[in-house]
């Protein structure tokens, strides 16, 4: 190789081209360093290759006799040259372009090629951004805009479509008037100016959420830019989204959130949620009042909170061992907590409440209410009950101690009267015998009066209680008032009765006051119909005596249950009125209770119950 042959070869190894030069025959006479790599014919009998076997372009043998004809007249051709890299699996692309040169007489064909898979491949992924961006601009509720201050002008210099779409109103470019119309809302506007402010000392990103007005709308936007100082201007580059529904949403959930929160910060309870281990997720103000300090229980357990206080653990094992009691049955517990205080004890009902979901432990809420106040007023009425009784007993006692000593000089006043009335009748005249008379027949109710008042003092629950069967008990009871029963001609059926447990003398006297008051208390030349019979009920017996009697005015249906209290005058239905007394403390030592339903004229029921748990 001569001198200038050199040259030029190492000229054609340093361009960045691919140089093959092809013979008449196409047959390859040279390539430079590029060819040779990029065909990776390094050490290679070039002449053994044929231009169509590195470019499909030129087909085959047959056709290169074709082509090499057209080249010649147009001197030039470019094509682009694709192939498919097997080895790296990836497509590169080649511009190619030949020439056709006379040498000496002879022709070659120059091949000068370029690898532009490179710019290819770029042009591609500009292609692809470009797509994205057109998908982005299409469907995402968000305006692309530059916006340019300089100096005291400001305008927009580009924004696209999608702001008129979004917002519903136009901004012209280029206009420094772009913002006739629009205002902020005063509420942001200081932000607004900070955030600016901001921006430019800091040369961050420019990030702005606010409110615009545009006649009576107020719509909500978040801008997010990127900005570039020039000498003269600053440039934002940013995005502009209406987010008015987002935080339409938003400000509904807070306000509820709020409302949720001020509920339980400020009911009349403690209010507590824990984790899983105890710990605690919230309290509210009336559980710890101290903000600090039910911030920094976040987290902690009352094992925490005593540590913190110095106080003794006691309480708090009780609420771990509620906690847990409460987390294993999956049931609420409730107890009474009691905090004892130097001055007096502090009473807290306790209730935690496991929340599952699925099956799965997800949180306890815990109540408390202060129950100091209904705790000593229970204290009071159960020393007033203690005392009340103390003071009936006494009463009692009195009426029995007085009855009983009245009893003596009673008799007396009867014998005397009588023997009065009998010794000294000859000299009485009638209106002395009829005095002597009265004082006897008024000593002797008064006897009747104080017995009855004694038996009344005898009611107690010093008996014993026994299980009895009423049928016979009821049997006994019509035995007793056989007089009565034939005398006024009385019908008395009864239903099965139960056997129960009770005081059966005074359920007897209880039966015998009843329907002795039945028979009693009916109209003249009627026969009275009685009907007794009973209900078993969950926690006791009911039981009825229903008469076909003068019946009750409404009035009085709770009077007659006082002792001496009588509704008729001794002329029209004789009696002590201590009967239904009797009947009613009967029934109060049974843990019952007594009363009457009529109607005037027609009849009267009186129900009793007695208790299953005497
Ligand atoms: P007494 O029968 O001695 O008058 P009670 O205490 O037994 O006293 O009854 C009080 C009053 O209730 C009676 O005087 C009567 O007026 C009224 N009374 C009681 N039982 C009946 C009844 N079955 N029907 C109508 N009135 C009755």
């Amino acid at each position: 190789m001569n001198q200038k042959l050199h040259i030029f070869d190492s000229f054609l190894n340093q361009i960045n081209e691919g140089v093959l030069v092809f013979n008449e025959f196409g047959q390859l006479m040279y390539l430079n360093k590029n060819g040779e790599q990029h065909f990776q014919l390094k050490n290679k009998k070039i002449k053994n290759y044929y231009i169509w076997q590195f470019f499909d372009y030129f087909g085959s043998k047959y056709d290169w006799e074709k082509k090499k004809k057209v080249l010649k007249n147009v001197s030039e051709e470019k094509f682009i040259y694709l192939k498919k890299d097997l080895l790296v699996d990836t497509q590169f692309t080649l511009s190619v372009v030949v020439n056709h040169r006379v040498i000496d007489s002879n022709d070659f064909y120059v091949v000068t090629y370029k690898d532009i898979s490179d710019a290819i491949r770029s042009e591609n992924i500009i292609t692809e951004k470009n797509n994205h961006l057109n998908l982005f601009h299409k469907n995402i509720p968000a305006a692309i805009y530059e916006f340019i201050i300089n100096g005291k002008e400001s305008y927009f210099s580009y924004i696209s479509n999608a702001f008129g779409k979004i917002f519903g109103f136009a901004i012209n470019i280029n206009d420094e008037k772009w913002n006739t119309g629009i205002k902020l809302h005063p509420d942001d506007f200081q932000s607004f100016i900070e955030t600016i402010k901001k921006t430019e000392v800091d040369i961050s990103e420019f990030k702005f959420t606010g409110r615009l007005l545009l006649d009576d709308k107020t719509m909500w936007f978040d801008t997010n830019a990127t900005i570039t100082y020039t000498d003269d201007k600053i440039i934002f580059n940013g995005i502009v989204l209406n987010i008015t529904e987002r935080k339409e949403i938003e400000l509904e959930n807070l306000s509820k959130r709020k409302f949720n929160d001020s509920v339980l910060l400020n009911i009349p309870a403690d209010v507590a949620v824990f984790d899983k281990d105890h710990n605690y997720l919230f309290i509210n103000s009336k559980g710890i009042a101290n903000q600090e300090l039910r911030n920094w229980m976040i987290g902690k357990n009352d094992f925490d909170y005593c540590a913190f206080k110095g106080v003794d653990t006691g309480l708090a094992q009780i609420r771990r061992d509620y906690f847990n009691k409460a987390k294993e049955t999956k049931e609420q517990v409730d107890w009474i907590d009691e905090i004892k205080r130097p001055d007096k004890s502090v009473y807290l009902y306790r209730r935690f409440y496991p929340f599952y979901v699925e099956n799965r432990f997800v949180y306890m809420i815990g109540y408390g209410i202060d129950v100091t106040e209904l705790k000593e007023a229970q204290h009071q009425l159960e020393r007033q009950n203690i005392n009340l009784l103390e003071k009936n007993q006494e009463l009692e006692r009195f009426t029995h101690v007085a009855s009983h000593d009245l009893q003596e000089p009673l008799l007396s006043l009867i014998s005397y009267s009588k023997l009065l009335e009998d010794e000294y009748g000859d000299i009485l005249d009638d209106e002395g015998k009829l005095f002597v008379q009265f004082i006897n027949k008024s000593a002797t109710r008064m006897r009747t009066l104080i017995s009855g008042l004694m038996e009344y003092t005898r009611i107690n629950r010093k008996e014993n209680i026994v299980n009895s069967d009423l049928n016979l008990l009821l049997k006994d009871v019509q035995d007793d008032l056989t007089d009565k029963i034939n005398n006024y001609s009385a019908i008395i059926s009864i239903n099965e009765l139960p056997t129960i447990k009770c005081y059966p003398t005074f359920v007897r006297i209880l039966f015998q006051n009843l329907i002795s008051n039945a028979i009693k208390f009916t109209h003249k030349d009627s026969i009275p119909k009685i009907n007794i019979s009973c209900k078993e009920r969950n926690s006791d017996w009911l039981f009825l005596i229903e008469d076909n009697g003068i019946g009750i005015n409404f009035k009085d249906v709770e009077e007659i249950f006082l002792i001496f209290k009588r509704l008729h005058n001794e002329k029209t239905y004789s009696g002590s009125g201590i009967g239904l007394a009797h009947c009613k403390k009967i029934v109060e030592i049974h843990n019952g209770e007594i009363w009457v339903e009529s109607v005037v004229g027609k009849g009267s029921i009186f129900n009793f119950t007695i208790s299953k748990n005497i």
